[in-house]
């Protein structure tokens, strides 16, 4: 392995306002647990976030929680444990690292906001299994734990069409969720105020769409690396307002550095796409090394995912059904190729990074030969890296440098 020189991330200004949107995130819902109102929903990822906000739920997701417990590297503390009761380490990492957590008393939540003591305690556990079986069974868990109500929606898998009656299927479950919404939250469901959110989220979801397509400028002003920190409003503030302006002002930020040439990666040669799990644990390492190598990884499906089309305000239930549905996880991979084929054409990209991510299948898409197939069709140049989102044990940094090096030395040669 050559002799790496380190390369600092350009700072976005953008930042300092994000720390304060999800630290007043976290203390709001900090002070309602104690306060005991307003409740507390626990959503996945992709689950019907706009319905629990405007039932008046503050929602909490997991799945960020399990990402910081990926990104300050303290998840190996906690995996053994949730292993000790029975989760095995062959299954998703942020379950076994949050649960375990839990278990140990313990979240990155204290140290990031002081006064913070717990993740908050749901009232409610809401779940979408259009990502995977896990949620189900890390919300089970804690339905039993916590003796509160579990509710979710059941989503087709593999889709190629996604079709009427998958619309149709999901659109009743999301509804059927009402009645036992109203009777733990304590108010009326309001048509007005779902459609309100809806349309907050659509809006955030077209701003944040914006905000990675800038990546699609030749230099590019954002990195994928940049995408997993700023996503966070998107994920967890979506369907408010102050994610729509969060995305405003830092899409200005970014619309300043495309009209000033600046490039996210100093003399960018390589424009590269990651495909899977973040390796929350190496992210830093990894956007240092992908930079001193002169290669922006500036698009991904994983940030991409919180961009919703579909949304319509005028059909809250059916377009949160179809939005939710036409996930790029949900599909068939026929369907995820042309989405690839797309990104690749569109982000002028050289060359695709496959994560091979030991405790997400779901997430991991260089298993079914789909990098060979890629290359033939698109004649670009992959690597795989093997990792985990979470558990560094399956991650060997010297094995995956060797191979990013040789993928570049590919670049080259082309
Ligand atoms: S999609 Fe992967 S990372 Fe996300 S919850 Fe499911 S198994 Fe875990």
């Amino acid at each position: 392995m050559a002799e790496e020189t380190k390369v600092k991330r350009k700072r976005i200004a953008a930042t300092g306002m994000m720390k304060k949107i999800m630290a007043d995130y976290f203390y709001e819902m900090d002070k309602a647990v104690k306060a005991g109102a307003p409740k507390v929903a626990w959503c996945t990822s992709v689950g019907p976030a706009e319905l629990l906000r405007a039932m008046g739920f503050l929602v909490h997701f997991p799945e960020n929680h399990g990402a910081m417990l990926g990104a300050t590297r303290t998840a190996n503390d906690y995996i053994p444990l949730a292993n000790a009761i029975g989760y095995s380490p062959d299954i998703c990492s942020y379950l076994t690292s949050d649960v375990g957590a839990y278990l140990k008393g313990e979240t990155p939540l204290s140290k990031a906001y002081p006064g913070i003591e717990n993740v908050p305690k749901p009232d409610v556990l809401v779940f979408n299994t259009n990502q995977c079986r896990d949620v189900q069974d890390w919300f089970g868990w804690y339905s039993r734990e916590f003796k509160v109500p579990i509710m979710g929606i059941n989503t087709h898998r593999g889709v190629r069409e996604v079709t009427k009656s998958h619309i149709d299927s999901v659109a009743r479950q999301i509804a059927s969720l009402v009645p036992g919404l109203e009777e733990i939250s304590g108010n009326k469901f309001d048509l007005e105020r779902l459609q309100e959110t809806v349309d907050l989220s659509l809006e955030c979801s077209q701003l944040w769409r914006q905000v990675l397509e800038t990546a699609a400028n030749i230099p590019s002003p954002f990195t994928f690396f940049d995408g997993t920190i700023h996503m966070g409003p998107a994920v967890v503030l979506r369907g408010t307002k102050t994610a729509v302006d969060y995305y405003k002002a830092l899409l200005a930020e970014l619309n300043d550095r495309v009209d000033k040439g600046v490039a996210a990666v100093e003399g960018e040669r390589y424009r590269l796409y990651w495909e899977g799990m973040p390796i929350w644990g190496r992210l830093r390492d990894l956007s240092e090394f992908f930079a001193h190598l002169k290669a922006s990884v500036l698009a991904s499906t994983y940030c991409n995912s919180w961009i919703f089309d579909a949304f319509d305000p005028k059909e809250p239930f059916g377009s949160m059904a179809k939005a939710y549905t036409l996930l790029f996880i949900v599909r068939s991979d026929e369907e995820k190729e042309k989405y690839i084929e797309d990104m690749v054409t569109k982000f002028k990209l050289d060359g695709i990074v496959f994560h091979d991510s030991k405790t997400c299948p779901n997430n991991t898409n260089s298993r079914y030969g789909m990098p060979e197939r890629l290359r033939e069709s698109l004649d670009v140049n992959t690597v795989t890296i093997f990792g985990d989102l979470n558990d560094l044990r399956c991650y060997s940094e010297e094995q995956s440098k060797t191979n990013i090096e040789a993928f570049i030395e590919q670049l080259e040669r082309k």
